[in-house]
């Protein structure tokens, strides 16, 4: 789909690139997320673009936190729809989880095209639900168009993974009593911080990730994904990733 070899040294944030534009010029992602993208690439550049040890750490553990949830709903924007549309169909089906749209600059137009886009990558074939068009339920303490979700999606599920997602919506979620699992390469940022499993890494690779433990963890018992669940610390992974972008050691 890009004219980049694999071998090019910057060929996973120039495909980043590409999809986020191809999103934008299908109506998925807002211009808004371009901006958003290129926050993103920065602190992935300061990271080695690459997936560090505690960001891996996380990942199993947000897999072990969604195959012990009752009602896990992955969100999906405008960016991950554009950057993860097939992997995170394939999350959805490994952990057994509804997708749900939700926008911050919501518009219908942008509503319906990102269900068809989830679709068109085989949300259908997989039994994967897609939800968000209902909007019947508020996240309390947030502005009208900004608190709309869905009440037998986002409203009732225990757990749920916000990839990319704003801090006032990330910390109104966890406010609401769920277990909120968060992707964003910024350490610092709000989303990351209000997160009680914060994965610092590039969603494209995260989300992969997340899937393969997943796999592996299938045949565990619960008491096993407890005791995962239990001995991740939010604080402690959020620092490591902070140490990791300070000691500029690109590999
Ligand atoms: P707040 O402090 O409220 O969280 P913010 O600056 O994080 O504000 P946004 O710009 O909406 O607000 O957030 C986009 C976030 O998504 C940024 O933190 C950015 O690092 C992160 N991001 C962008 N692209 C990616 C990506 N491909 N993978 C993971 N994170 C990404
Ligand atoms: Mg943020």
């Amino acid at each position: 789909e890009i004219d980049v070899p694999e071998s090019h040294p910057r060929y996973q944030s120039l495909l980043t690139r590409h999809r986020i534009e191809a999103g934008v010029e299908k109506g998925i992602t807002s211009k808004q997320g371009l901006i958003a993208e290129g926050r993103g690439e920065a602190f992935d550049y300061l990271l080695g673009e690459r997936t560090i040890e505690s960001a891996d750490e996380a990942a199993r553990a947000a897999a072990a936190l969604l195959l012990l949830a009752d009602r896990p709903v992955l969100s999906v924007n405008g960016n991950v729809a554009a950057l993860v549309p097939g992997e995170t169909v394939e999350l959805a089906a490994a952990v057994d989880a509804d997708v749900e749209v939700n926008l911050f600059n919501r518009t219908d137009e942008r509503m319906t095209a990102i269900v068809g886009h989830l679709r068109e990558h085989g949300a259908e074939e997989a039994g994967v639900e897609i939800k968000g068009l209902t909007a019947d339920a508020r996240i309390p303490g947030l502005e009208h168009e900004r608190s709309k979700v869905d009440a037998d999606g986002i409203g009732a599920a225990d757990v749920v993974l916000v990839p990319l997602e704003d801090g006032d919506r990330a910390e109104a979620l966890a406010e609401m009593g769920k277990s909120e699992i968060v992707i964003d390469l910024n350490p610092l940022s709000r989303s990351a911080r209000a997160a009680a499993v914060p994965i610092v890494d590039n969603i494209l690779r995260a989300v992969p990730n997340i899937t393969q433990h997943a796999e592996a963890l299938r045949g565990a018992s619960r008491e096993e994904l407890e005791a995962i669940v239990a001995d991740f610390d939010p604080e402690a992974a959020l620092s490591a990733a902070e140490d990791a972008i300070r000691s500029g050691d690109l590999e």
